[in-house]
């Protein structure tokens, strides 16, 4: 077997973004003649496979554990002789470089966040047993891939599609701007090729993400372009979704609410990580704005677009978070109803402000803390979901469920695929990848149960399908 038609088996970690990065890899692998796949794990590694490599994250403690664990376990195929080489990219190495080559010298080679367009010389340097490789430059620069070129992962029919990498905040708990480096756009050609190409390839639904979106084009063309990218994107042919995630508050602007509220194709969806509501936190943090501004912000999300579902996220347990600014926390929970909410305990990250900030928080506090909001906001999303009971929606359909057969799994404008509700629809055969009407029948504090609108056919359709299994 040539070197260039060896098998490569990539198994990614962490974030949507590192699972972009994870297909772009495969995809120029692909292109140059390697014979590639995605796997979970070391232990599902293929027979045969010459090259693993593990797409890293390096977030928080529990990323960087995982990772370093996936790491060993490659290292001991490889010992046993099942696998070649092991290649380690992405967050870890950025973040560690030297000493994670000093840590891991059986590793073939390591290559940062800025760097992914180089990955078939990586690997070829490692067939060829070359000297290992340390590609990640202190400050990563992205490079963007001339052509769009990825060997896609989940489902085919819902993508993500990175509109731009890095970040130009400072909250004081987050380590991605020194590992990512600054904002940089990709260019509005280059985005809109590149949801071309996912619609040829399957994809109904796109999925946008950056570090933060709302900062799109401002790099690029000295302004802030995301409503025009918007609306670019919803001309875009085969794409029937588009979906906003990592909104910064300060930036959702009128014509970011606008656009959500009124371009074809893009949802009334927004994700918009808050972080913490109470000012004093927000102060600590370096977090804009304050709980009443937000309270503002959602307010005008809503009015121009009554329908929308808005997701945020929350720390708790921030140093220095008192009974008091927690209690604050909770009450904007109350006050601003979202309709999804994520909660994460602090995580102490080296090398950020926070860490040295006093007051930490006990462990045992954060985590009843966070069960404490997570236990309100439940009753808030049933509340949100019990308002669609009885009203018909488009649903976009995923698989059937586990236990029935003839139920549905789908999703509505208001689900975002993996962190997201569902919606069970009962009597219903529809493909996966394709739309339903459906009418909501009841609600769940995070799933919707429905029937389908179109009752009688998918009857059909279901009696048409068990006969020709039988
Ligand atoms: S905006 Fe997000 S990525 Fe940027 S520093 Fe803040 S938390 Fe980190």
């Amino acid at each position: 077997m040539s070197i260039e038609s060896a098998s490569v088996s990539l198994i990614s970690l962490g974030c949507s973004k590192n699972e972009v990065d994870s297909e772009e890899m495969l995809g120029i692998l692909h292109k140059d003649g390697f014979v590639v796949d995605h796997t979970s794990s070391p232990a599902t590694v293929a027979g045969g496979t010459r090259v693993v490599i593990i797409n890293t994250c390096s977030f928080i403690e529990s990323a960087r554990q995982e990772s370093m664990d996936t790491i060993r376990a490659a290292l001991q195929r490889k010992r046993a002789g099942e696998i070649d080489k092991v290649i380690v990219t992405g967050c870890l190495p950025q973040r560690y470089r030297d000493d994670l080559a000093a840590e891991l010298p059986d590793v073939d080679a390591f290559m940062g966040t800025g760097t992914t367009h180089s990955i078939s010389s990586v690997v070829l340097d490692a067939l060829a047993n070359r000297p290992p490789a340390v590609k990640a430059d202190l400050k990563p620069h992205h490079q963007w891939l001339n052509v769009p070129s990825r060997v896609r992962k989940g489902s085919p029919w819902s993508a993500y599609l990175k509109i731009s990498e890095g970040c130009d905040h400072a909250c004081t708990f987050c380590s991605i701007p020194s590992f990512r480096g600054k904002h940089v756009s990709k260019p509005e050609e280059m985005v809109l090729a590149e949801a071309r190409m996912l619609a040829e390839q399957g994809a109904v639904e796109l999925n946008l993400i950056a570090q933060d979106s709302t900062q799109y084009g401002h790099d690029l063309y000295g302004e802030f372009r995301l409503a025009h990218l918007l609306k670019a994107l919803s001309t875009v042919d085969g794409i029937q979704w588009i979906r906003l995630f990592y909104c910064y508050p300060s930036r959702v602007n009128d014509r970011i609410i606008d656009a959500l509220a009124n371009t074809p194709k893009v949802l009334p969806y927004i994700d918009m990580p808050l972080q913490h509501a109470d000012d004093a936190v927000l102060r600590r943090m370096r977090r804009p704005m304050s709980g009443e501004a937000y309270l503002a912000l959602v307010d005008r999300i809503r009015k121009a677009s009554p329908q929308a579902a808005i997701r945020t996220t929350f720390i708790v347990g921030f140093p220095g978070e008192t009974d008091d600014e927690f209690e604050n926390l909770l009450s904007f929970t109350k006050q601003a109803r979202f309709d999804r909410v994520g909660a994460f305990t602090y995580s102490v990250e080296e090398g950020t402000p926070s860490a040295n900030l006093p007051g930490r928080v006990a462990h045992e506090v954060q985590i009843e803390r966070r069960n404490r909001l997570m236990e309100t906001q439940q009753g808030i999303s049933l509340e949100r979901n019990q308002l669609w009971v009885g009203t018909e929606m488009d649903a976009l359909v995923e698989g059937r469920a586990p236990r029935d057969f003839t139920m549905a799994v789908a999703r509505t404008f208001r689900d975002a695929p993996e962190v997201d509700g569902q919606v069970y629809v009962r009597t219903c055969m529809a493909r996966p990848g394709t739309f339903v009407k459906v009418r909501i029948t009841e609600a769940r504090p995070y799933d919707l149960i429905a029937s389908p609108v179109n009752a009688a056919d998918m009857r059909l359709a279901m009696k048409l399908n068990l006969a020709t299994m039988s």
